[in-house]
């Protein structure tokens, strides 16, 4: 029987990879569904390729998708479902077994969320997602008994490192489970590794956007930049894991090819390694706990010869640290966190604040907030909503005015 998979966020650089592994495998998958938010003619080409029953898109594209469509010589026109709705339909659709959740920032949660409360197998990129509702999502997925496998490679390697027993023993102490001792979570460090802060006070956005090891959206190449892509990466694994953030160390790691690392109170440590490429955590989390082929090339240890192992400079890389604390400090701490840096790279890639700029917004933004539990879906949106206001409100009074 062949699963039949729904890709939110198709258009995107984790939605192209899942599709390269697809073609690769159509005896074993059926593309059900797709959405896109722009790059409409790239949309129809995925319905050229897969023919998927069902898109969904904004509704100010349909007359677009439907223009290119007919160019292009789509014949069967799918079923177009609409904005957000649309996005929460398709991932909680019953034809659906699998659902990729690949669309970034905030604006992926609501979709992410129904695929867990509809029981769905679910491929987690969208990171946000987490680092906003870790707990309700979670909760969710217990009592929906939808299964949650970590697409973020790093968070894979760990799921790949821990005995495979330790999901199903998720605990609420926060404390690490069955003779596991401690999390390493690998960073490349990005494209500013070794500038001074001096340097990093002129980068471009283009600059931030070039990153040494992975090709990836915009938004998560600039985390990667700041460092905050590892902060989110810190808060997703305490919910993926069920651990609190001081079993979490962050250890730089410029190759980029262990991806993290498990260690055991026995004095072992388990290391996945592999070519930095999205295909093979996506086709682990696709497959698991089965193994499918992937156009990954093998790693050649000859080749890589080294590898260099640092720790994080938190003077020159403060979201990390910022992350950590909002970690620690629990609630709606996180979505605050997670908010602000949205709003604060959506500026820098316009250009109205500069690099550096980022942190001191989101450091800014948290010291003037108020953090409450977040238990409930309505509070989180709320605090998400706020941290939103008073970050376009540090631009209007720091950033540069048009
Ligand atoms: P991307 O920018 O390449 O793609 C984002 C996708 O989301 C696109 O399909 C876009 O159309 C859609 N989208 C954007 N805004 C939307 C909105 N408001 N409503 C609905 N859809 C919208 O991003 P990406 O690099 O593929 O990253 C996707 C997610 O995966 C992010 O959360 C990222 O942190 C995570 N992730 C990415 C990588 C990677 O290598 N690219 C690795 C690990 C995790
Ligand atoms: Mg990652």
């Amino acid at each position: 029987m062949k699963q039949s998979v729904a890709i939110l966020g198709a258009t995107g650089s984790i939605g192209q990879s899942t599709l390269k592994i697809l073609a690769d495998h159509p005896d074993k998958y059926h593309l059900y569904a797709i959405s896109g938010f722009h790059r409409i003619a790239e949309l129809v080409d995925i319905c050229l390729q897969f023919q998927p029953e069902v898109v969904a898109l904004p509704q100010g594209y349909v007359g677009l998708f439907k223009d290119i469509a007919a160019q292009k010589g789509l014949k069967q026109l799918p079923e177009l479902l609409l904005d957000e709705a649309g996005l929460v339909a398709i991932a909680s659709a019953s034809e659906v077994d699998v659902v990729m959740a690949a669309i970034v920032g905030a604006a992926g949660l609501s979709s992410t969320l129904a695929a867990v409360k509809a029981g769905k197998r679910v491929l987690l990129a969208n990171k946000e997602a987490l680092v906003m509702a870790g707990e309700i999502m979670l909760a969710e997925a217990e009592k929906s008994g939808a299964l949650v496998l970590p697409v973020d490679s790093e968070h894979n390697a760990i799921f790949q490192c821990l005995p495979q027993q330790y999901f199903s023993h998720r605990q609420h102490n926060k404390q690490p489970q069955l003779g596991v001792s401690r999390l390493l979570l690998t960073a490349s460090g990005g494209p500013f590794l070794n500038f001074s802060l001096a340097q990093m006070q002129q980068v471009t956005p283009a600059q931030a956007c070039k990153h040494p090891n992975w090709s990836m959206g915009q938004k998560i190449s600039v985390d990667s930049a700041t460092l905050m892509n590892k902060g989110l990466e810190l808060i997703e694994a305490c919910h993926l894991f069920a651990i609190s953030e001081h079993f979490v160390t962050v250890v730089i790691h410029p190759q980029s090819i262990i991806h993290s690392m498990v260690q055991y109170i026995d004095g072992s440590t388990l290391a996945q390694m592999g070519n930095p490429d999205m295909c093979t955590p996506i086709a682990h989390a696709l497959a698991w706990p089965e193994r499918i082929s992937t156009q990954v090339k093998m790693l050649d240890l000859f080749d890589v010869q080294k590898l260099d192992f640092c720790p994080p400079d938190l003077e020159k890389f403060p979201a990390l640290k910022l992350a950590r604390q909002s970690m620690r400090e629990g609630g709606t701490a996180p979505s605050i966190l997670n908010a602000a840096n949205e709003i604060a790279v959506a500026a820098f890639l316009q250009e109205k604040i500069g690099f550096l700029d980022i942190a001191n917004l989101v450091d800014a933004v948290l010291q003037q907030s108020q953090f409450e539990s977040a238990d409930d879906l309505n509070v989180v949106l709320a605090a998400d909503q706020c941290a939103r206001d008073n970050a376009a409100h540090w631009i209007r009074q720091y950033g540069v005015q048009a």
